[in-house]
């Protein structure tokens, strides 16, 4: 843990161009990158994975103490940029939006995301388009950055959103692997979440209402 910590520091100090939420997002993430455009294309996990991964998600809610929850010590930038530019992926056209906002958290993370929600177990696809100034349809509307998952187990999708600076840095919780056996919560002092939260926030991204229920994960 302290290698990791140390790791992230070193990684953080050596690049100017990453804010520092870069160091809540898991190591493995950016380490995998190559593989997890392939693994995106798979349509499900196996039965085997499906049943470890619910069996996971009805252990921690039972007893979320066998969790190891853990932080990283890093640094905030000293001096963050004012503006930051969301780069559509859809049509390309570019946002500012101010750097210490919700849409500048989105901003900074589209790449990030886009990358890591290969990892997720249940297939889950992100929309923008709320962000950009040319797709956003609803501009009265307060911004969110709407998901859509394929549920773990019946394939059914769901939508959900992210429509917090808190709810954002949250979504690296999605990319833990299974049997969850630790947490990084970020930031020292800082809680992502809840130890007796892990599991309903686990559940309701990767499973739809019914199958929740059907597995006692309501
Ligand atoms: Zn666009
Ligand atoms: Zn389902």
């Amino acid at each position: 843990m302290k290698n990791k910590a140390l790791l992230l520091a070193l990684a953080l100090a050596g690049s100017t161009a990453t804010h520092a939420q870069a160091a809540s997002q898991p190591v493995s993430a950016r380490k995998d990158s190559d593989t997890t455009e392939k693994t995106a294309d798979k349509a499900s996990v196996s039965e085997i994975d499906k049943l470890a991964i619910i069996e996971s998600l009805q252990a921690i809610k039972k007893d979320p103490s066998q969790v190891k929850f853990h932080s990283a010590m890093c640094y905030d930038m000293a001096m963050p940029p004012e503006y930051t530019t969301f780069s559509c992926p859809t049509c390309g056209t570019e946002t500012q939006y101010a750097y210490q906002s919700y849409q500048g958290e989105v901003a900074n993370r589209v790449s990030y995301l886009l990358r890591s929600l290969g990892q997720v177990k249940a297939r889950t696809e992100v929309d923008f388009s709320d962000f950009c100034s040319k797709c956003s349809k609803d501009n009265d509307d307060q911004p969110e950055l709407k998901f859509t998952t394929h549920c773990l187990d019946c394939s059914q999708t769901f939508n959900w959103t992210a429509n917090t600076i808190g709810e954002i840095e949250q979504l690296s919780l999605l990319f833990v692997s299974f049997p969850v056996t630790e947490v990084d919560q970020g930031h020292l002092g800082q809680q992502k979440i809840e130890p007796e939260k892990l599991s309903e926030y686990l559940s309701n991204r990767l499973l739809c209402p019914a199958c929740r229920e059907k597995h006692g994960l309501k």
